[in-house]
This record gives structure tokens, C-alpha cells and sequence, in this order.
């Protein structure tokens, strides 16, 4: 693989990236503390300059390269309409101090998107404000402890928590200044609902429940756990990450939820954008509503919207009013579908997973093998060899596929979480598929391979602890 230069390798001394016309003014010479000439900088031509980020960019892999099943994140297609509509001067030109009178344009479109996430999810109020998924879940459990210490009972300081979560839900519990008790996973699956009951006391302020788990299984009784924790004083927090399996068929306020949180940016396919600027508004029940932060958007008699603090309001998670492009996104995203294709979208997504699990069951053994939600999860440890999940994710690489979820969740070894997503076609699942049974053979006959792949991208095995601990995102050779 060749290496792109570096800016500062291609530079040219003197090489000017504009052209002015001579001047027809009298030149005025800049004041001497604004010229430095040890500046370093670059000196190149405007199509070197884009060419140099347009080959890096290339490097990357995204959702509009090719598959990326990568599980729980639900990386499904971002339909570029949706860009469009969020960059409409009317919203994206919008000052988030305007009055509300010059901006009912942008109200109207929240109000909305709150009543289409309330009549999704079952809930009776919503918040847009969160910034991602795990800040919903931080602004839920600080709505949790300030509806116990309402109620006279700040002594519950207990949030019990699966075993197969997220690694956000204890971070999120701990952060909200509550102990997170792990509670074990029963051999389908599903929470255990005997260590629930026994956990079931009077410090216990709620649960947060994954459904879809995790293993992208249904939690088969949430209605039995919800009745438990209620009837002993606790609140039930849906974490929704999964959502894209169960929108249009069931919703969690029915089955006993009083508040979860909505990835946009997995479910409603707003661009999860490196890093970028995520959405995970939370929904309440009636009685948690009032707890919500503000200010929420609110319809008037005549028509006219304006924002509102809820009565008993937590506060402010979020400057302005959350992040507002991903908002227009995911109302297009919403409204563009309409409820027959919402539901449409999830029963594809379920259908893709069950699709691949099948396939794939009898090289990768599914620990938890019943008709899977969304995604499922697999050892990556083909036919029983040595190979690890991480050197089939590698290989995955060299077939140009972004590998799936690693080592994820914890209670299945070597696991490979795999969630296709429903804007995938059938010849796209099969190539997959039969990527995988490739490398499965590969593991048996040909280990090396594997072991260090990849081999075609343009950076090989990466030291991964050291890549993480000692991050460096200047390219060789930049000034520090
Ligand atoms: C993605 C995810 C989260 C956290 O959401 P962010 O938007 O990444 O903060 C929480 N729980 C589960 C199950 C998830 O998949």
C-alpha cells in the first residue's frame, strides 16, 4: 500500500494556492506583530490541497462505502433528501436566541417530531434536548432520583442493570450518583427475573432495562420485571438504542416503561458522523413527565408554539434546544416513511438478522439461538478453532466489509454482534455470508491468514491498546 504525503511533504516553496490581480491600490503595509514568517505552513496549489483530503477521506470506510454491520449501532443508509432538507436556509440559517415569533417555522417541525417519538415510543411527554444516547440516559436517571426525592424517599440509590448492557447504562447510573448493581442473564437471554425479585427492596429506585437486548433478543417478560420493580417502588428506564426493531410494532410505554431514550442517529438514520453531533431524546410517562428538562415545545389553542419549562424540570441538559439539524433530519426521516414504513423498516431489519443468523449458525455458533430481533450475536470463533472474533473481524476487512460489533456484549465469548439493518438488498446479505464461510475455511486451512489480516487497507494491524492510549491524530511529520 502506498502512503499518502503529507502536506508538508508535497509542499513547495512558494507555490501559491490563490492567484490575486495585480492590485490597484496603494499597498498598506500589515502592522509588524501580525507578520510571522515562521509559520510552517504548507505551501501548495488548490487542486493538490484537494486532492491530498480527497484521497484520505477515501481511506475511510462509511455507510455509503459499502456494509457496516456494525451491531447496536445501527449504521443503516442516511438518505441524502434528509441532508438536503436540514441544510434549508429557514433552518439551518436559524439563531438559537431568535424569539420564538420569527422561529414557529422550527418549533412546529420539534413539536412534531416530539409527538411522532411520543406516539412511537408510548409515552405521554419528550425532551429533543440530549446530545446522544448515553446523555438521555444521564438526564432519565437524574428525572429518577428527582422523582424519589419528590416522593420523600432519597434514600433509593440502587439502579439494577443486566449483565448484557451497554457499558453507557452503568457509566450513566454512577454518573447520576447511584450504585449500579449487575443483575445475570437467564439461559434464554433474558434478564433473570429471580435475581430481579430478590433485588426488589426498599433502595431500589429502578432498572435499566435493553429491549431488544443486547443479543438482540426480545426480553420476553419486561411486562412481569416492570410489574416487580413498580410494585416495589421503582421506575423502569428503557434503554432504546434498539428501537429499529419494535418501531410500528410494540411500544415500550405499553409494556411497562416509564422512560427511554431514542437514538436518532440509529434508529431515525440521521449520520452518526464521526463523532459528530448526535440526538437521544427521552420520553416520560404521565407521571415522570414533569420531571423532563426544558424547555420542551408547546402548542397553543390558536396554533402558535412557544417553549415551556415542565413543572418539577430537572434543568437544562443541553445549550438551545439540542441539536437541531439532527432533529430536521430524523422528522424527514419520519414523515418521509410514514407509519406503514416505519413499521415496514423494522420487520426488514428483523427479517436481515434472522437471514444472516441462520446462514451463519452452523460455522458460528449462536449461544442464544431463537428467532433474533434486529441483530444477533455469534462467536467469532468459526467450526470450534483457535481463530478469535478479532482476527475474523480483520479478515472481514480484506473482503471490504466493516467488521461487526467485537467482544460485545460481555457475556458471550469471543462475540461478534452482527446487525445488518434493513436498507441492505439480499445480494449484499449474501456476499456477506459468504465472506464469512470463506474466512471459516480459512480459519481451519490457512490460520496466517487470519492472524494478520488485514492485508489490502491501507493501515495493517493496528496495536489497538496502544492506538487507544497513546492516540496520535497529527499525521507524521505535522508540527505537534
Ligand atoms: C449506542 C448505544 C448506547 C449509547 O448511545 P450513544 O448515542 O452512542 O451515546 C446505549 N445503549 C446501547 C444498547 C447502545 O447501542
Amino acid at each position: 500500500m502506498t502512503d499518502i504525503p503529507t502536506l508538508y511533504e508535497l509542499s513547495v516553496p512558494g507555490r501559491p494556492g490563490t492567484s490575486l490581480p495585480d492590485c490597484d491600490v496603494p499597498p498598506a503595509p500589515l502592522p509588524d506583530d501580525l507578520v510571522r514568517a515562521d509559520n510552517g505552513l504548507p505551501e501548495l496549489s488548490e487542486p493538490e490541497v484537494v486532492r491530498h483530503y480527497l484521497h484520505l477521506s477515501q481511506r475511510n470506510y462509511g455507510v455509503d462505502g459499502g456494509f457496516y454491520p456494525l451491531g447496536s449501532c445501527t449504521m443503516k443508509y442516511n438518505p441524502k433528501i434528509n441532508e438536503r432538507l436540514a441544510r434549508l436556509p429557514g433552518f439551518a440559517g436559524l439563531h438559537p436566541l431568535q424569539d420564538e415569533a420569527s422561529a414557529q417555522g422550527a418549533l412546529e417541525l420539534m413539536h412534531r417530531l416530539q409527538e411522532a417519538l411520543k406516539r412511537i415510543g408510548g409515552f405521554a411527554g419528550m425532551t429533543l434536548q440530549p446530545a446522544a444516547g448515553a446523555q438521555g440516559e444521564l438526564t432519565a436517571l437524574l428525572m429518577i432520583r428527582a422523582w424519589h426525592a419528590n416522593r420523600g424517599e432519597p434514600g433509593r440509590d440502587v439502579i439494577l442493570i443486566p449483565d448484557s448492557a451497554h457499558g453507557t447504562n452503568p457509566a450513566s447510573a454512577t454518573m447520576a450518583g447511584f450504585v449500579a448493581v449487575e443483575v445475570p442473564s437467564d439461559g434464554r437471554g433474558n434478564v433473570d427475573i429471580e435475581a430481579v425479585s430478590a433485588a426488589c427492596d426498599d433502595r431500589l429506585a429502578g432498572i435499566m432495562l435493553t429491549n431488544p437486548t443486547t443479543l438482540g433478543l426480545f426480553e420476553e417478560r419486561i411486562d412481569e420485571v416492570a410489574a416487580l420493580v413498580h410494585a416495589a417502588g421503582g421506575l423502569v428506564y428503557g434503554d432504546g438504542a434498539n428501537m429499529n426493531a419494535l418501531t410500528g410494532i410494540a411500544r415500550p410505554g405499553d409494556l411497562g416503561v416509564d422512560l427511554m431514550h431514542f437514538n436518532l442517529h440509529k434508529t431515525f438514520a440521521t449520520p452518526h458522523g464521526g463523532g459528530g453531533p448526535g440526538s437521544g431524546p427521552v420520553g416520560a410517562s404521565a407521571a415522570l413527565a414533569p420531571y423532563l428538562p426544558g424547555p420542551v415545545v408547546e402548542m397553543d389553542g390558536d396554533g402558535r408554539y412557544r417553549l415551556e419549562t415542565p413543572a418539577r424540570s430537572i434543568g437544562r441538559m443541553c445549550a438551545f434546544h439540542g441539536n437541531f439539524g439532527m432533529l430536521v433530519r430524523a422528522y424527514a426521516s419520519i414523515a418521509g416513511h410514514g407509519d406503514s414504513g416505519l413499521k415496514a423498516n423494522a420487520m426488514a431489519a428483523v427479517l436481515n438478522a434472522n437471514y444472516l443468523r441462520v446462514k451463519l449458525r452452523d460455522r458460528y455458533p449462536v449461544p442464544f439461538d431463537r428467532t433474533c430481533m434486529h441483530e444477533f450475536v455469534c462467536e467469532g470463533r468459526p467450526d470450534g478453532t483457535r481463530a478469535r472474533a478479532l482476527d475474523v473481524s480483520k479478515r472481514l476487512m480484506d473482503y471490504g466489509f466493516h467488521p461487526p460489533t467485537n467482544y460485545f456484549p460481555l457475556i458471550v465469548p469471543e462475540a461478534l454482534m452482527i446487525e445488518p439493518t434493513e436498507t441492505e438488498t439480499l445480494a449484499t446479505l449474501d456476499a456477506f455470508v459468504a465472506a464469512m464461510l470463506a474466512i471459516a475455511d480459512e480459519a481451519r486451512d490457512r490460520p496466517d491468514l487470519l492472524h494478520d489480516a488485514p492485508h489490502t487497507t491501507p493501515v495493517r494491524r493496528l496495536d489497538e491498546v496502544r492506538a487507544a492510549r497513546e492516540l496520535r491524530v497529527a499525521e507524521p511529520g505535522d508540527p505537534e
